[in-house]
């Protein structure tokens, strides 16, 4: 199912059961409130079990039955939440099953947010019937817009129970204790099981060194959380099966593996907190916003995505909380609308006079009232959404796809190897990201169970495990002209993290036309060079030496044992191209490789020569419509060259030659 609302959706996390004894005055006022600031969207619920379910089996929906009806009687939709992220004291005290267990096989107490046991029956029972409840109380509701499932599902549980799931993940991957042992390589340090029962998670406490063990625990702890998703949206889906279901994500969060939660959701939505300073280094924080997006994105298989929530002013989670410069949230939502979202939705609408977040931003903060800068900048917010309704629905049209794995990134980062668990796979992705947006291109991102048919450029940075079906797809793509771009450390461990050996090589070999003899680790005083095109350039942490087979030598290793050893190179595979980087580089030689390998693969940037600190993607509606997003990500001036003259989507005026651009802003420009 397709989420689509014909506007932008611009709102946020609003709990009004902090207010339920001045609901008289506070609600009304919220309603006002919201209606002046533009808002037509307000997710509710999320943490509302304690009022949903005062006492087990006892419901009061009475007070939830007025929010809904306010909403609707105020033209606002409503994301409601299933109550789950946050459980009631009563039911942790009755039910102590629902509470979980740490990797050091301790019990959690009472208290917090997201640390419910996603084995326990109990909790599978209690969610099942208030998510029933819910929807059959609800489902005919003009406000329902969407349900918001959860919040922010996270991590995994060591108690028994999920041990014993562990163990049935582990025979139904597995089959027989022997194929474990193999697969696991077990046959070392006396590790052989004899039979499934004497299967238990990683800790500290005993085994967390076999990466085959730590990797099948991450799997399992995914695995269990989807299951348990599909479980929560179970009476969702069957009582209201026309109502999209999302859960909010945490951008490279690596406790679960996203794409396959987002495979099984409507809408991918995601809760976005960069960490604004004001200054210079606003330029870094943009553009991993800006990979975030484009993540997020790719979760939900490119279709517009949600910004469930972000901050209209300060955190106070950070170390540091600062305000956020005049501007900046105006900034903050269009940059979300630039990578597909189709809203803008904070956390949260007013904050509380107490607990945990009292000092958080919200739309209404501390002083109550709408007199603030925050709020002005949020109507602000409202009103440019408005103007930009036609957006709203359209999706990206781009021609690259950059690979962003979690199963990759966990055996990465649980790799004994180069630099012991901290081979910076998320940063190396985000530097192609980077790069690519300076030199003006829009950019998917993908797993490696994705469809890759469709693009012209596969970017796979250390994709070092191969998936199942992942190294037959890459032959498949390159062979029909793709062109793919790949590194070091790729394709080093088959799906089970078994090293690929001469007499069983990796996919990648054929393709590349090379294969890994050694690969070295630099510390941060070792570099080595290479020259290309008659450019000097560095070689900084790893620094992998091949022998050719059929691959042509672009460029190699200037110095060090392994001066003139090939470092960069392509090999012509079927129609197709594939470039190996042999080198961990700095951007500048990413950045030109990429130019000159995208230039050779006939694709043409957005925008061609945008200034520094700026970047363009683009939205197409079906019909053709085309929207371009030109962002300034620094604290300066900027004038981008257009090729053509465009209107200015937001204030309809017709932008020539030269756009002019204020610092940290977003233009929205249109086809005329
Ligand atoms: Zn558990």
């Amino acid at each position: 199912m397709k989420f689509h609302y014909p506007e932008l959706l611009h709102g946020g996390d609003y709990n009004p059961e902090q207010w339920m004894e001045q609901k008289d005055t506070i609600w009304k006022q919220d309603m006002q409130y919201a209606r002046e600031a533009g808002i037509n969207t307000l997710s509710i619920g999320i943490f509302s079990w304690a009022y949903l379910e005062p006492e087990d089996g006892v419901y009061d929906f009475s007070w939830m039955d007025e929010v809904m009806d306010n909403l609707a009687a105020n033209g606002i939709k409503a994301v409601l939440a299933t109550p789950s992220g946050a459980r009631p004291a009563w039911m942790a005290r009755k039910y102590p099953s629902v509470l979980r267990v740490t990797e050091n096989r301790l019990n959690n107490v009472f208290g917090g947010r997201h640390n419910a046991c996603y084995s326990s029956p109990d909790y599978e029972r209690k969610v099942t019937e208030i998510n029933t409840r819910l929807a059959e109380r609800y489902k005919d509701h003009p406000a329902l817009l969407m349900w918001h499932v959860s919040n922010e599902y996270n991590n995994d549980c060591h108690c028994p129970r999920c041990q014993e799931r562990f163990r049935d993940w582990c025979r139904a991957r597995y089959g027989t204790i022997e194929n474990l042992n193999r697969a696991w390589w077990n046959s070392f340090w006396s590790h052989k099981y004899s039979c499934f029962e004497e299967i238990i998670s990683p800790s500290s406490l005993g085994e967390e060194e076999n990466v085959a063990h730590l990797l099948a625990w991450r799997r399992f702890s995914s695995d269990n959380l989807v299951r348990f998703f599909q479980t929560e949206i179970a009476p969702l889906r069957r009582i209201t099966p026309d109502v999209p279901v999302t859960t909010n994500l945490m951008n490279t969060f690596s406790g679960l593996d996203y794409y396959a939660l987002g495979r099984a959701m409507d809408v991918s939505s995601w809760d976005n907190y960069p960490d604004w300073r004001g200054d210079e280094r606003d330029l870094k924080t943009a553009r991993i916003s800006a990979f975030h997006h484009d993540l997020m994105r790719g979760v939900g298989d490119q279709k517009p995505f949600l910004m469930m929530e972000s901050s209209p002013s300060s955190v106070n989670w950070h170390t540091i909380n600062p305000l956020r410069k005049p501007g900046t949230i105006l900034y903050q939502g269009l940059q979300a609308i630039a990578h597909g979202s189709d809203s803008v939705q904070y956390f949260q609408f007013r904050a509380g006079r107490g607990g945990s977040e009292q000092y958080h931003g919200a739309v209404i903060d501390r002083t109550g009232t709408n007199r603030t800068r925050t709020f002005r900048e949020v109507a602000e917010v409202g009103a440019t959404l408005k103007q930009l309704k036609g957006v709203a629905g359209s999706e990206t049209r781009n021609q690259i796809a950059l690979l962003y794995d979690w199963h990759v990134r966990w055996a990465v980062e649980g790799a004994w190897m180069l630099h012991r668990h901290h081979e910076r796979y998320v940063e190396t992705v985000r530097d192609f990201h980077i790069e690519l947006g300076r030199l003006g291109y829009g950019v998917d991102m993908v797993d490696e169970l994705s469809d890759i048919s469709g693009y012209k450029v596969l970017i796979a940075p250390m994709a070092y495990i191969m998936r199942p079906g992942f190294g037959e797809k890459l032959k498949a793509f390159v062979e029909n002209g793709g062109t793919l771009i790949t590194t070091y450390v790729s394709g080093y461990v088959n799906d089970e993290l078994l090293t690929y050996m001469d007499a069983d090589p990796s996919p990648i070999n054929e393709i590349a036309g090379r294969h890994v003899d050694e690969c070295d680790a630099l510390d941060d005083r070792t570099f080595a060079h290479f020259v290309w095109n008659g450019k000097k350039y560095r070689v900084k942490e790893v620094a992998e030496l091949s022998t050719l087979t059929t691959a042509q030598t672009l460029a190699v290793y200037a110095d060090r044992f392994y001066a003139t050893k090939p470092c960069f190179t392509v090999n012509g595979y079927g129609m197709g191209r594939c470039y190996y980087i042999a080198v961990r580089t700095d951007e500048d030689f990413l950045n030109d490789a990429l130019r000159y390998i995208l230039n050779e693969a006939n694709l043409q940037p957005i925008l061609p020569k945008l200034p520094e600190g700026t970047w363009a993607t683009e939205r197409y509606q079906e019909d053709g419509t085309r929207f371009v997003f030109v962002q300034n990500g620094t604290h300066e001036k900027k004038t981008v060259m257009l090729p053509k003259a465009m209107k200015d989507a937001v204030t309809g005026k017709m932008v020539y030659e030269q756009l002019e651009m204020g610092e940290l802003s977003v233009a929205v420009l249109m086809d005329e």
